[in-house]
């Protein structure tokens, strides 16, 4: 049902429905897999050298003929993998360009089954998943044993989760592993870096050798008196005295690798009730043993720091941020049930930290606080994919999510409010203008998701994770989740949700829980109906937002109206104010419908009712959440004005405001003030106004705009006036005014898809003050000063598609005005002009070495249907070719530098005159970086209608210039040949030619951040 409505709102994921009908027929069933790994690691050549068998019993109803196996080392085989393709959609082209050695892969693989040869078939997409073919079929209840060696070309660290950066090793994901099978049928998949895993329980007995002096994080516990365990143990007490030796005397060990020992050593590891093995080898790691008493049982759990000296001050206190991690979610969600656990300093590519069951990888962190939030994060999935083993793959939120929830809420209660969580991460003066400082840890998750969500671009937390756009990933899987756990929290009372989730532990710990399992646990131990979170929040985009509205006298006393603006029909919490100003909550209610509303009574004695003054619920817009109870302006916020920008006061209104200096070459210089009204995250509307004075032209000038979203439309209001001499029918222009009304709407309804488009209406109403051009002839019945203007219509239509490495975009835009010159008195000449201007850009770059440096490409062809009205140039957008003022420009005179800036390409080949153009242009054009800083040279041609044109020269990048392929690229371009200036004896003065390529509108600030997600 949900299905509809999440393609209407225009921003979806592709709904997986497989499986779900079967699994509602077929009883839960869960297969067990036994591991024995040996394992060798050979630190020069980095590789594994192994021997697996495993035990595999089938618990389903079926008889299996085969297996699916997971080879994920190879899925950094190629620049063709699954992985690949998910990095270079995201613009990561690592892969692309790694050489050989960088790679990895998983071979000299030879399965046996119950100790007969067995066969493999690979599958037909992915090279990290192959067919283990079963000599005999597998009927319920049996088991079996297969066997292999394997051989692991170990990847560069920087890709991905499995690796090494030079000795310091993280073997994770490195072993052949069975593929789930459960009540819905096999869960191979290939590995991906967004999108996390799936794996069966069962115990691992892993045996590592490798040189003497390395310290080993891994998963389980040592194997008693096995293999060299005893002297390791020994080891690593001594290792953690030296290292307290060493905090002491400041003195900690140095950060280059030693030698490795030519002796080796082989541990023992054991666990059970696992879905996964991980370890970590290092030979410069620090060590710091400790321990925690678990809340419910007093089982004493070893903890193990392990960390290189870069970073050894943050890391001191590593041990109590392991103790408080597991003793909080302990005490929440059930008791952590292994003996040990473990993080170690490691530099991972994905993300901050990656987790394992009983060991977490941490990325180089920067603060103490990100610290602590890593590793609380990272032993928190113990719970949330380790415990309770989820598939991450398709119920990202179920492990992301709620285990985010649950770091929010350790950081909210050891630190409480005075955290300030956004405000540590940046300066204390500009967090305090911002109105970072005292954000409480909570209200961090609700605005991460407003921020995608009021952009329009949210996507339901249910999506597959590879479906995610980058950040989404972050602001919904993992924030969203948070936050709307807080909000069930709130709803049901700490006490009645602690016992469900524990509840929820103790009835799916060492299993797969789905979304409705975990429903059917919050709703059994709740005795609540919970549709509005499993069917309104998880699968869809709709949004929380209550509105206080009227306040009357009922017949049991006063009652205030809540209506529910939202599309999520979920209870509210209503705060009273009382005489002394101080706000109280009185009580949740029971879930309103969304598009309803409802009356409340209101206790005697409040001056103003509040929805959700707890700040619980994902409120879209707190600011019609508060009515007053008496006097006449009962919504009336306080207003609150402030410089440049910051966080939403949500029950202010607030105005910010900021000098700003203004430059154009008709104008001169232009002191002035921006003043606004945007905060982050940006609401829907949103306005600012920005008066200059012109000091050369003695002008007012400045420009103004508002826009309101309204899904994935927006409507824009804007205005702009700026002094233009321009010729034009024998007059000079000299100020110009320019209003538009623009509707513009993007469609980009699956994030990671490569297809977007976007249509756009608009009216422009352009006036100009003219007066004749000096000493020109004047006709006796022109008054000698004028007006003119210009009322013009615009529609156009572009449709891109992006590629890794290559793009299309087909626009068109039709337009017609109409240009009245008059005086004062009488209109004095009318005309209509009207052209219909199409092209077509397919564009491409490549990058040739690990700097950054590109060739690209471009290929233009565009038409008009009257060049006279709105020609196609051979360059691009130029002072003079601008009939409808589209774009800002620094001057709007002909030739020389003052007349050089090009806003937007056509033909984008530099080195004709700016005017250039006609009612047809072909143009190719490449850009190659030379391997220097921002240098490159450019060559083109191009066929205007009538002649062959081509040019050469040099450009010069502007830094931090967008460089997407076909858009526009901030440069300057010299051109040093062109055909023409020799055939015509034009002598070649490159300030006369130079062309700078900016767009100043898209250097907008208000403009930027619309535009900036997605
Ligand atoms: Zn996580």
């Amino acid at each position: 049902m949900h299905l509809f409505r999440i393609v209407a709102r225009g921003f979806a994921c592709a709904v997986g429905l497989a499986g779900g009908a079967a699994a509602a027929q077929t009883p839960y069933f869960q297969q067990v897999v036994d591991h024995v790994i040996a394992v060798q690691l050979d630190d020069s050549e980095h590789e594994l050298h192994g021997n697996i068998t495993t035990t595999y019993t089938n618990r389903s109803p079926e008889t299996l003929t085969f297996l699916w196996i997971h080879l994920w080392p190879n899925a950094y085989s190629s620049g063709k993998t699954a992985l690949a393709k998910q990095q270079f959609r995201d613009g990561n082209m690592l892969m692309f360009y790694a050489l050989q050695r960088e790679l990895g892969r998983i071979d000299s693989l030879s399965f046996t089954v119950n100790g007969r040869p067995a066969r493999t078939t690979p599958h037909p997409e992915h090279p990290d998943i192959v067919r283990l073919e079963l000599p005999a079929p597998l009927a319920p209840g049996a088991q079996l044993t297969y066997a292999t060696p394997f051989r692991v070309a170990l990847p560069s660290g920087s890709i991905s989760r499995l690796g090494h950066i030079g000795q310091s090793y993280q073997i994770t994901q490195w072993y052949p592993k069975p593929a789930v099978f459960d009540r819905e049928g096999w869960h191979e998949m290939p590995y991906l870096n967004q999108g996390e895993f799936y794996s069966e329980y069962g115990t691992f007995d892993v045996s590592i050798t490798l040189p003497e002096n390395y310290v080993v994080g891994a998963t389980g516990d040592f194997v008693p008196g096995a293999a060299d365990n005893a002297a390791e143990e020994r080891r690593l007490d001594s290792l953690d005295a030296l290292t307290r030796l060493r905090f002491a005397s400041s003195d900690l060990a140095p950060d280059d690798f030693p030698a490795s020992a030519t002796r080796t050593k082989t541990l023992r590891y054991r666990q059970s009730d696992v879905h996964d093995f991980a370890w970590f080898a290092d030979k410069r790691w620090n060590v710091l043993k400790g321990s925690v008493v678990l809340p419910h049982s007093g089982n004493e759990v070893t903890t193990w720091a392990m960390f290189t000296s870069k970073r050894g001050d943050l890391w001191e206190r590593a041990p109590e941020y392991l103790a408080d991690g597991i003793h909080y979610y302990s005490l929440w969600n059930g008791d952590y049930p292994y003996r040990q656990v473990t993080a170690v300093d490691g530099t991972i590519s994905a993300g901050g930290g990656m987790e394992y069951p009983n060991v977490t990888v941490i990325g180089t962190m920067s603060s103490a606080l990100s610290l602590e939030t890593v590793i609380v994060h990272e032993v928190g999935h113990n719970w949330f994919y380790g415990i309770l083993g989820t598939n991450e793959r398709t119920h990202a939120w179920m492990d992301e999510g709620i285990n985010s929830f649950n770091e929010t809420r350790y950081f909210a209660t050891k630190y409480g409010d005075t955290l300030g969580f956004a405000g540590t991460m940046l300066p204390k003066g500009l967090a305090r203008t911002l109105g970072f400082s005292n954000l409480s840890y909570p209200l961090t998750d609700q605005y991460s998701y407003l921020l995608t969500s009021r952009m329009g671009v949210d996507q339901p937390m249910s999506c597959h994770s590879n479906d995610f756009s980058s950040t989404n990933y972050g602001t919904v899987v993992y924030k969203k989740t948070a936050a709307a756990f807080a909000y069930l929290q709130g709803a049901l009372g700490t006490e009645v949700f602690d016992r469900a989730m524990q509840a929820y532990f103790d009835a799916w710990k060492f299993r797969h829980p789905g979304p409705d399992d975990l429903r059917a646990v919050i709703e059994r131990v709740s005795g609540k109906d919970c549709a509005w979170f499993f069917e309104g929040l998880v699968p869809t985009t709709d949004r929380v937002d209550f509105r206080a509205g009227r306040v009357r006298r009922g017949t049991g006393g006063r009652e205030v109206y809540v209506w529910n603006r939202g599309g999520v029909g979920g209870p509210f919490e209503l705060s009273v104010q009382d005489g002394e100003g101080k706000w109280a909550s009185a009580g949740w209610n029971d879930p309103l419908p969304a598009g309803t509303g409802r009356w409340v009574a209101v206790p005697e004695g409040a001056q103003a009712v509040r929805v959700d003054g707890v700040e619980q619920a994902l409120e879209y817009d707190r600011r019609n959440n508060t009515t007053q109870t008496t006097g006449v302006l009962r919504r009336m916020d306080p207003l609150e004005l402030r410089l440049l920008t910051g966080l939403e006061q949500p029950y202010r209104t607030t105005v910010s405001f900021l000098p700003l200096v203004g430059w154009n070459l008709h104008d001169g210089w232009m002191p002035g003030l921006v003043v606004h009204n945007e905060v982050l995250p940006l609401r829907d509307f949103g306005w600012h106004v920005a008066p200059m004075w012109g000091l050369k032209s003695g002008t007012l000038t400045g420009f103004a705009r508002m826009s309101h979203r309204f899904g994935p439309w927006i409507a824009r209001a804007e205005a702009r006036r700026f002094s233009a001499p321009a010729q034009a029918a024998g007059y000079v222009e000299e100020v110009y005014r320019r209003a538009a009304l623009v509707g513009e709407a993007k469609f980009h309804r699956q994030p990671t898809s490569p297809w977007s488009s976007a249509v756009r209406v608009e009216a422009v109403d352009l006036r100009s003050d003219a007066a004749p051009v000096p000493g020109e002839f004047v006709l006796p019945v022109v008054p000698p000063r004028s007006g003119r203007q210009s009322l013009g219509v615009a529609a156009s239509a572009t449709w891109k598609g992006r590629r890794i490495s290559h793009s299309l975009a087909v626009n068109a835009r039709a337009f017609a005005f109409k240009d009245y010159l008059s005086s004062p008195e009488a209109l004095i000449l009318t005309a209509d002009r009207s052209a219909i201007f199409t092209s077509a850009t397919y564009a491409g770059a490549f990058r040739y070495d690990g700097e950054n440096h590109t060739v690209a490409w471009r290929v233009f062809g565009g038409t008009s249907t009257d060049a006279g009205v709105f020609p196609v140039l051979v360059q691009g957008s130029s002072p003079t070719v601008d009939p409808m003022r589209d774009h800002l420009f620094l001057g709007r005179v002909e030739g020389g530098i003052e007349g050089a800036q090009v806003a937007a390409l056509h033909g984008g080949l530099a080195g004709f005159r700016a005017g250039r153009g006609s009612d047809f242009v072909l143009s190719a054009t490449a850009d190659a970086d030379l391997p220097v800083k921002l240098l490159g040279v450019f060559a083109g041609a191009a066929f205007d209608g009538t002649d062959a044109l081509a040019s050469t020269g040099l450009y010069l990048r502007l830094p931090s210039s967008p460089n997407t392929a076909g858009g526009l690229r901030s440069s300057i371009r010299i051109p040093l040949a062109a055909t023409g200036w020799f055939s015509e004896g034009v002598t070649y003065r490159p300030w006369e030619s130079i062309a700078v390529v900016v767009s100043i509108d898209a250097l907008n600030p208000f403009r930027f951040a619309r535009n900036v997600v997605n």
